[in-house]
């Protein structure tokens, strides 16, 4: 008898976890179901438009996809149509995979406003997320401040100050592309409550904004340290150290050198969205924040306070787990409730939804194949499991349109058709495209 295994969330938690499964047990049967038609989780919806290189990472996933233990069930929502109990009582193991998408709020006066987009939204919107087709964000204004000093933050700011030309070979979605094109910031302000050192950008996402086409990165000189502390653990030294070299290259820049300012405003921390009522709304006219200094990491406020002008603003700072699966979360719903992996008897947490938002998707392989070892260490088949018949024949009782993977290879097949070269493919914005694309 064969082990049954459904791994929900088709991100890279859970494909390296796939990985991981059927390479050491070759017999058994995993079905990977994710909520939406499309799998691949952040590599299609997170990694940036303008980061085809890092998306290639899914033809490995394809691989795993391929095998024939294997089955992709898209379109099939946890807590939606399969609840979590059931799941557990249908297979021998569940593994939670399914990230952590909902961007936090910054809780301060005026976050309800117009103008206020939060990160998982705007990317959301350019990447194609059913989620956020509708966004239609108002980009017109002069300035907009991304709140937050992560790889996020900054594939947001690198985004907005795109040309067209730039976002040719991207795939970008195509209401995003008209709407950057369309926009006329004079600034884009990269706010963050503590140092240039504290940042979690990394070099390379840092070096990208001194290369924009229409963009010119600016900093204010005394906000830059000398050097880095020599106490740090020596990669981390080499990290910072590198961080620093790219932002002290942007020293001295030219603010006429381009028509985008894409200014870094350190040791600020956001207190208020200013707002002024237009058309009966309140819209975002700017965001009052506080000079701190840090002491022992933290940001600590100075009592200066000072105002950045913003048309719009992209909080841009973390994100936690959807509270709708029915999955046990920590007590701030930040993650799944787990103890390295192990969440209850038979049900395993990898990835984000394990860890929380932080690290390259390559970290993803070795923390996905230690929980799997956990698994197999724990787990053996029960023949009072229902396993993927019970799940087809539950999700059949209730209608559910799911989606297989060789559907998704045509809905792939379709996007790449759709695309205007360079571009590598039209995305499908929304889940009744995708299902009119296949049952037409
Ligand atoms: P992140 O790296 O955790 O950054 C969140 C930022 O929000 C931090 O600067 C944090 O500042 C700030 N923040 C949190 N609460 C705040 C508050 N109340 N007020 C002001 N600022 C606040 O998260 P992320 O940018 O969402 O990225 C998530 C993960 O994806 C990271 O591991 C990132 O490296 C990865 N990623 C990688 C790439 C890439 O490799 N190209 C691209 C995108 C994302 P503090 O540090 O002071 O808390």
């Amino acid at each position: 008898m064969s082990l049954t295994v459904a791994v929900v969330g088709s991100g890279p938690g859970g494909l390296y976890a796939v990985e991981a499964l059927t390479k050491n047990l070759p017999d058994c049967q995993v079905d990977v179901i994710d909520r939406l038609p499309t799998p691949y989780g952040l590599v299609r919806f997170g990694v940036a438009p303008d980061h085809q290189t890092t998306k290639n990472v899914s033809r490995v996933y394809d691989k795993h996809m391929q095998k024939d233990n294997v089955r992709y069930l898209g379109n099939v929502e946890l807590g939606r149509d399969v609840t979590y109990d059931e799941l557990k009582d249908m297979y021998d193991a569940v593994i939670l995979a399914f990230g952590t998408p909902i961007g936090r709020r910054l809780v301060v006066p005026g976050e309800e406003a117009v103008g206020v987009y939060n990160s998982d939204a705007v990317v959301g919107w350019y990447s194609g997320h059913p989620d956020f087709e509708n966004l239609n964000p108002d980009l017109s204004g002069k300035s907009a401040v991304v709140i937050g000093i992560g790889n996020v933050a900054l594939d947001v700011a690198r985004l907005f100050a795109r040309t067209e030309a730039e976002l040719a070979d991207t795939d970008t979605t195509d209401f995003a592309v008209d709407t950057i094109k369309n926009a006329h910031f004079d600034d884009i302000y990269i706010v963050g409550r503590r140092g240039p050192l504290d940042g979690t950008f990394t070099r390379a996402e840092l070096g990208e904004l001194g290369e924009l086409e229409r963009g010119v990165a600016l900093l204010k000189e005394d906000q830059l340290p000398e050097e880095v502390e020599a106490d740090l653990d020596p990669r981390d030294l080499r990290e910072k150290a590198a961080n620093l070299k790219v932002l002290r290259s942007y020293i001295g820049n030219d603010p006429a050198a381009n028509p985008v300012k894409v200014h870094f405003e350190f040791y600020a921390s956001p207190k208020e969205f200013l707002t002024e009522t237009r058309d009966g709304n309140e819209h975002v006219v700017g965001v009052r924040v506080e000079r701190t200094r840090v002491e022992n990491g933290r940001a600590v406020g100075t009592g200066e306070e000072f105002t950045i002008p913003a048309d719009v603003v992209v909080p841009s700072v973390g994100y936690q787990a959807e509270p709708s699966t029915g999955a046990p979360l920590d007590e701030w719903g930040s993650i799944v409730e787990n103890n390295d992996g192990r969440v209850e008897p038979g049900v395993y947490a990898v990835g984000w939804a394990k860890r929380g938002p932080t690290g390259t998707i390559a970290m993803n392989r070795k923390d996905s194949h230690g929980v799997v070892d956990l698994l197999l260490e724990d787990m053996s088949p029960d023949s009072d499991k229902s396993g993927r018949a019970g799940l087809d024949e539950l999700l059949t009782s209730r209608g559910v349109r799911v989606v297989s993977y060789e559907e998704w290879q045509k809905i792939e097949q379709a996007e790449v058709n759709a695309a205007t070269p360079p571009a590598p493919r039209k995305k499908f914005t929304s889940i009744q495209a995708m299902l009119d694309a296949l049952d037409s």
